[in-house]
């Protein structure tokens, strides 16, 4: 068994260090520790080993250790001997057990180390400091939280609480489980702090996706005068991308460049992954270029942004140039690429990556790919096509691909299909409000008001709850939250002023609302009101009021944007000069001149 790599987790932990200090050791001992030091491959060690033996140290409680601390702790090393070597040792010290415990979680063993962690108690040696991060760490590896609260308890009975390299290794493995409640709950009651306590609550907010709970950290971690590390800024970048943050995004960049030391494809990546969800495509286009290495993260991370800003052409591009490259695609590039192809109306060239997934890279496809093969084709209006590759799938189909269905059913009007859809969806995902309002509105397209009121009777009492939409437009950096009908924010009367100044210019364009996004039976006034308080219109009309002229607008909402705040958004930015980038659940959508980029297939 032997290791190719030891992974550390440098900021979290501290070794250990060798016990020796060449300089006190008597002649033979120095020889046989500057052997080992030299060791580079396990016969060297083998040799050095057996010269220790020659040496009559085979017995000597420092030599043993620090044989094991080589062969434990080594990218070369061996936990099999290693262990052969420990078991010679008639009564192992604590850190004898801390240097196995610590060799066997570097080698993914973590159930070895807890177990040999059992013997330590059982033969009287006393934890120290050193003990608990590595089993801890194991712990968060095995997804062992009774375990990992059991060794919390050993915590405190030891007297290892205020221990920093603890209390961060405690931080880490809740964040890791996403008991996030337990990870601030140490956080809080820490009475000194490094960069990684800091770094361990903020990877375990954006593991969780509590973007703006990161950022808040972010703010209050700089505002104290902590200097981010690269994983922290790595996790700020992802949340910002995800909020659609990008001024924080740049600033962001501006930190990470004075942490990184030359090329880093792992904090490239993220600030391509950044830019593109903030929307400036270009950007992330021009960073990838100028990336000298890429590896298949890169790519995949290119490929699913071009898919989102409907750049099909661009991604197949890509797609091509990357396996030109000599880098084999898998599972995670094709869900790009075939939604690529999917937002872009690419019909055939989906249907032969689906082809080439299967039978060029012998990827077995997985659930997501059906499900983008779905919405490509439901997209497109071949719904029939669509219905028969989900009777097909080898696996049983799950909500998702069924939602894509009923999406498909909404855009086409196709009434029929909707209601055996949703049979499917209502069965395997009962709650998800989101469906029961899809379903309702294509009865309320066609007017069918009682079919409406079932449908809403029906979540109500299957206790259904429906995701509240909301937008977010950031202003000098900050992010406003507006959801339907608000009227919680400061500037709330501004905002339905110009709303109202909105619909008269929009008048006298010519634009008549869209009502059939309206679900309920009201009249056509309350109808037009109702549209109007769409979140996105709402942060639209914010970002006017409170920005220059003629500079652009970005909006993130979570849902997908109706056909009226389609419509209104396209005419904005005609009557007011002004370019809107707005982020829907699905996609991007460019606004300029009256135009959007999807050319109003979505
Ligand atoms: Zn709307
Ligand atoms: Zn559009």
């Amino acid at each position: 068994m032997f290791r190719a790599s030891v992974i550390q987790q440098t900021n979290l932990f501290i070794a250990p260090e060798s016990t020796a200090n060449v300089s006190e050791l008597k002649p033979k001992e120095q020889e046989c520790f500057s052997l080992l030091q030299k060791c580079k491959s396990m016969d060297e060690f083998k040799q050095a080993h057996a010269r220790t033996i020659k040496l009559g140290l085979e017995r000597d409680a420092r030599a043993a250790h620090e044989l094991i601390t080589a062969c434990a702790l080594s990218a070369w090393g061996s936990m099999d001997y290693a262990r052969l070597i420990f078991d010679q040792i008639n009564d192992p010290l604590p850190f004898d057990f801390n240097t196995m415990m610590r060799g066997y979680i570097d080698d993914s063993d973590p159930i070895t180390a807890l177990l040999l962690y059992k013997e330590m108690q059982e033969r009287g040696a006393k934890p120290d400091a050193f003990t608990y991060p590595p089993l801890l760490r194991g712990c968060a590896l095995l997804s062992a939280l009774r375990e990992g609260t059991q060794i919390h308890g050993h915590v405190f009975k030891f007297g290892f609480e205020s221990d920093l390299f603890t209390q961060n290794s405690l931080i880490n493995m809740y964040g890791k489980r996403g008991q996030i409640e337990h990870s601030s709950k140490v956080f809080d009651q820490m009475r000194h702090r490094s960069v990684a306590s800091w770094s361990a609550l903020i990877a375990a907010y954006a593991r969780l996706g509590f973007w703006d709970e990161c950022l808040g950290l972010f703010g209050t971690m700089s505002s104290e005068g902590w200097r981010a590390d690269e994983s922290t800024l790595v996790n700020v970048l992802c949340s910002c991308g995800h909020l659609g943050a990008l001024d924080l995004g740049r600033s962001t960049h501006g930190f990470l460049m004075k942490t990184i030391y030359g090329h880093n494809v792992i904090a490239e990546t993220s600030l391509i992954d950044m830019y593109i969800k903030c929307g400036r495509l270009t950007k992330g286009l021009s960073l990838f270029e100028s990336m000298p290495k890429k590896n298949i993260v890169t790519y995949s991370v290119m490929i699913s942004g071009l898919a989102m800003h409907g750049e099909g052409r661009m991604a197949l591009q890509l797609f091509s140039d990357m396996i030109t490259e000599g880098i084999k695609p898998d599972n995670v590039v094709y869900v790009g690429v075939l939604s690529a192809c999917s937002h872009a109306g690419l019909i055939d060239e989906g249907l032969q990556c689906f082809d080439r997934l299967r039978f060029e890279h012998r990827i077995t496809p997985t659930i997501q790919h059906y499900g983008c093969m779905v919405d490509l084709l439901g997209r497109a209006g071949m719904l029939d096509q669509a219905h028969e590759l989900i009777r097909s799938m080898p696996m049983e189909p799950n909500d998702v691909v069924w939602r894509c269905l009923l999406s498909a059913c909404k855009v086409h009007n196709n009434l029929e299909l909707a209601e055996s859809t949703s049979r499917h969806l209502f069965q395997l995902d009962p709650h998800n409000g989101g469906d029961y309002v899809l379903l309702s509105n294509i009865y309320a397209r066609s007017l069918r008001w009682d079919a409406v009121a079932k449908i809403w009777t029906d979540m109500v009492r299957r206790g259904a709850v429906q995701t509240p939409g909301f937008s977010m437009v950031e202003v000098r950096r900050k992010l406003h939250r507006f959801v339907s009908q608000d009227m919680s924010h400061p500037k709330s009367y501004e905002v339905y002023e110009m709303l109202h100044q909105i619909g008269w210019q929009l008048r006298f364009e010519g634009y008549c609302p869209d009502t059939s996004q309206v679900l309920f039976d009201v009249d056509e006034e309350e109808k037009k009101r109702l549209l109007y308080g769409h979140s996105q219109k709402l942060a639209i009309a914010f970002a006017l009021i409170s920005t220059s002229q003629g500079s652009p607008i970005r909006v993130v909402k979570n849902l997908r944007m109706c056909n009226d705040c389609h419509d209104v958004t396209k005419m904005i930015s005609k009557i007011f000069k002004r370019e809107i980038s707005v982020r829907d659940r699905n996609r991007f959508h460019h606004f300029r001149d009256g135009r959007c980029s999807c050319g109003d297939y979505w």
